[in-house]
């Protein structure tokens, strides 16, 4: 254990506490890199499916998330559509459950305004609207499903898994990343409006670094969706294809790149967009306490001299 509470024969307790201190800039900066370390871990979590849910009655909210959450997803809880328009334009869910009376409109406007965005996740209308009127007006404004309160959570985490397997998430979904368009159902490409013709393993790892935009996809992820079982699978086989991927997309002029996080895996981001959330928390986490204790030890033994 990196940890230092004895004192340095013949010195100060000031130059005691200033090696202590230099033990715990060590041992956080161990712990930093021990978390990039895990990201083969944390990606398993950052895989698993994320939900929002936009529901302003309280217990409807708690029942969702408790029963969800027990379902294994991750999920947020909004309460009004100003929130879900903020928290969706981060583009982290993989699925919405909707309500449609929220307190600053109504979900249907919500539904018709996200429906053009490339890459929209699958939305399930959770409402008290029952008439066949509004469940048709419901899916016809871009709901992937429809369920009437009062519900059975099995009933909404079931329903919620079946959109989750649907291919791409919604029939006919194009993702989409700059310029980059990718259509899952033709899967075809085009590059600034120019079709692309990709190798099949190719074609994958851009489809799934699309799915996953801004985020990170592990080199193992990738492996095991462009490999079968029974394919030879070289060491090097997923940093080659997307090396030939990457090339491809700047040849092209993509508006789209993927970046490699070392020892971890790939994540295609717009160019000049910020990094991922997750990086950004863990860094300022980890960094700001890094500095200051950096700075105090260090004042404290230049103090000593
Ligand atoms: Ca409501």
């Amino acid at each position: 254990m990196l940890r230092f509470h004895g004192k340095v024969e013949g010195s100060s307790e000031r130059l005691n506490t200033a090696v202590n201190l230099l033990c715990m800039v060590a041992l956080m900066a161990r712990q930093q890199v021990q978390a990039d370390a895990r990201y083969g871990v944390i990606d398993k979590q950052m895989m698993d499916v994320r939900l929002l849910i936009i529901e302003d009655e309280p217990r409807i909210a708690d029942i969702l998330k408790t029963g969800l959450e027990r379902a294994g997803f991750a999920l947020d809880v909004v309460s009004c559509c100003a929130d879900a328009k903020e928290a969706l334009a981060l583009g982290s869910y993989d699925a919405a459950i909707l309500d449609l009376g929220l307190p600053d409109g109504d979900g249907m406007d919500l539904l018709v305004e996200l429906r053009p965005a490339p890459n929209r996740i699958p939305i399930l209308i959770l409402t008290a609207r029952d008439a066949v009127e509004a469940r048709v007006a419901g899916l016809n404004a871009g709901g992937d499903d429809y369920l009437v309160k009062p519900f059975d959570i099995a009933e909404v985490v079931a329903r919620t898994k079946a959109l989750l397997r649907r291919p791409g998430g919604a029939l006919g979904v194009a993702l989409q990343a700059g310029n980059v368009l990718f259509d899952t159902i033709g899967r075809d490409t085009r590059i600034g409006g120019v079709p692309a013709q990709l190798p099949r393993r190719e074609c994958t790892i851009l489809e799934i670094l699309l799915r996953r935009q801004g985020r990170v996809v592990t080199r193992s992820v990738l492996e095991e969706r462009i490999y079968g079982i029974e394919d030879d699978l070289e060491s090097n086989a997923v940093p080659v294809h997307v090396h030939h991927l990457r090339r491809r997309l700047q040849e092209a002029n993509a508006t789209a790149e993927i970046h490699t996080v070392r020892g971890v895996g790939y994540l295609l981001a717009e160019k000049k967009k910020m990094k991922p959330v997750l990086f950004r928390s863990l860094q300022l986490r980890l960094a700001v306490p890094l500095a200051a204790l950096y700075v105090a030890a260090t004042a404290i033994a230049v103090g000593e001299c």
